[in-house]
């Protein structure tokens, strides 16, 4: 074994926590090791996560609208054909030009990229495998665990990698599934369902809870249930799946609802998605005494200190919401606290967003989470189809909600489902973090004729204001 390499800081996981994290203590002048197993950098959220979803959802609703929205708009397009090995090509590029520019970022910053299996040799080494089997030793005062997750497999129907998947192989079907049977009413669920809907697919949705988007603002989730309904999606809520039988490429499941009623489907693809958990597999984080919660989670304080010195966690391996901007902002955070500065991540103002079509984006307390805590507060709704630029766009699905406190007009949450919700929420995640009230976001001009608009509306019917543009 060659003699070990000295850093300041070795980062094991290369996903948005870890390299962003490298790269935020790398400028503030710390010497950074970068640790991931895989051959391309940007962790889940850059291979198989975020982005290639992302790619799709849009691809997919380009096609959509080609098919049923473009004549509208006075444009006729005939013989509207799927070339799904175009649209995986591209999703791939897609990934592959992000995965660059992470080593581009690295190589900028001076951070040592290095490709292989990390596992605690002793709290400040860690032993680096290869694929071809060499082994390296890095050495640092902090290593931080950004190893990420994995998806949560259902025993009543285990993964088989090509009729029971994951997110990771639906994201690569090779053709269009007749009838995608998709277990988890979540983000992944409903995004990955909307993909193969919008494609040709049936899609059915098996959800233990009785709504979709659980957590979410009980009034938004029911709306895009309603908007996804209509666009051919099949629900069973407060359902689970008690067997799965895979035969002859086709899988047949009973499905059970809580009154104990049973239901037979048959789906050539089945896509679970309930969840996912931390991944520590091979870290050797046990043997060296890191200590976990009951869910697997590697327990942090708030300084993403393990109760090991020296070993510190960020992302979806600790406890919060599995989201790569968590993960970044804690990379963020824990580098600068490493390099004698303050960080910090407002864990009250994590934007949520769901990339169906409209689009889902939350921020803050949800109505019933609002009278859960006994919160007095106000509420404002504007609908997009009185706003003047969706009206144009003709994406008049969809509305914005603001809650504030009805004796501070402070804003406590904003829920938005619609056209580019996702862009949209960021006014008010700002407005928040800046302790606006309602008041200041009705105040602020905005351009005209613009989405925006409807969120400065829905501030302004919080004071029963609003207007029709
Ligand atoms: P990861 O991104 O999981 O990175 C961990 C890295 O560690 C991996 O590259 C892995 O190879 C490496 N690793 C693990 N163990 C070792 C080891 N022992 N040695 C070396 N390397 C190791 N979040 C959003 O915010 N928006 C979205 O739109 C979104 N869409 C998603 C869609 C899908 C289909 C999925 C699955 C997830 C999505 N997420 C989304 C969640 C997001 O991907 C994660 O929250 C995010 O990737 C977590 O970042 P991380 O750095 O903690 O871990
Ligand atoms: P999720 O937690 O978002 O949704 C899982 C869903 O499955 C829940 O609605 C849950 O009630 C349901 N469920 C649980 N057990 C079930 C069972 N036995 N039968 C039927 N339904 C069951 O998880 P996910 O969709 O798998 O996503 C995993 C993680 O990735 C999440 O933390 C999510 O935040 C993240 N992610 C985020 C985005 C985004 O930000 N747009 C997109 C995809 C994934």
């Amino acid at each position: 074994m060659p003699e070990a390499q000295r850093f300041d800081v070795v980062m094991i996981g290369a996903g948005p926590g870890g390299y962003v994290g490298a790269i935020r203590a790398a400028q503030l002048g710390l010497r950074v090791a970068c640790v991931d197993k895989a051959p391309s950098l940007g962790g889940t959220c850059l291979n198989i996560g975020c982005i290639p979803s992302k790619a799709l959802l849009d691809s997919s609703e380009w096609f959509v609208q080609a098919r049923t929205k473009f004549a509208r708009h006075g444009i006729l397009c005939d013989g509207i054909r799927l070339d799904l090995a175009a649209m995986m090509a591209r999703k791939e590029a897609v990934v592959k030009g992000l995965a660059q520019g992470i080593a581009g970022l690295f190589k900028k910053n001076n951070i040592t990229s290095v490709q292989g299996h990390a596992c605690f040799r002793d709290p400040r080494t860690v032993t680096v495998t290869a694929r071809d089997g060499t082994q390296q030793l890095l050495q640092a005062d902090a290593v931080v665990i950004a190893t990420g997750s994995e998806p949560i497999a259902l025993p009543a129907l285990p993964f088989d990698g090509q009729y029971v998947v994951s997110s990771t192989e639906a994201l690569a079907f090779p053709a269009v599934p007749q009838h995608l049977v998709v277990v988890g009413g979540g983000a992944i669920g409903l995004e990955l369902g909307s993909v193969w809907l919008r494609l040709g697919a049936k899609v059915t949705v098996v959800e233990l809870m009785p709504r979709v988007i659980p957590g979410t603002d009980a009034q938004i989730a029911a709306a895009l249930q309603r908007a996804l309904t209509k666009q051919g999606f099949s629900f069973f809520l407060n359902s689970r799946v008690t067997e799965g039988v895979v035969h002859n490429g086709m899988v047949t499941l009973t499905v059970e609802n809580d009154k104990g009623v049973q239901n037979q489907l048959q789906a050539d693809r089945v896509l679970v998605a309930v969840g996912r958990k931390p991944y520590t597999a091979g870290l050797g984080a046990e043997a060296i005494g890191i200590a976990f919660d009951a869910r697997g989670r590697i327990v942090v304080d708030r300084h993403y200190r393990t109760n090991v010195p020296g070993v510190y966690a960020i992302g979806d391996v600790i406890a919060g919401p599995m989201l790569a901007h968590k993960a970044e902002e804690e990379g963020v955070a824990l580098a600068e606290r490493l390099a004698g500065r303050a960080g910090h991540v407002n864990y009250d103002l994590i934007p949520n967003v769901v990339y169906t079509w409209p689009e889902v984006a939350t921020v803050g307390l949800s109505e019933e989470a609002a009278k859960a805590s006994e919160i007095n507060y106000k509420v404002g709704t504007f609908s997009f189809s009185a706003n003047g630029r969706a009206r144009c766009m003709d994406e008049t699905e969809g509305m914005v909600k603001v809650l504030a406190d009805a004796k501070s007009d402070r804003v406590l949450g904003v829920h938005i489902i619609g056209p580019r919700a996702s862009d949209l929420i960021a006014e008010a995640v700002m407005a928040m973090e800046f302790g606006a009230a309602a008041e200041d976001i009705a105040r602020t001009v905005h351009a005209h004729p613009t989405l925006p608009e409807a969120l400065r509306e829905a501030a302004l019917a919080v004071d029963r204001r609003a207007r029709q543009s």
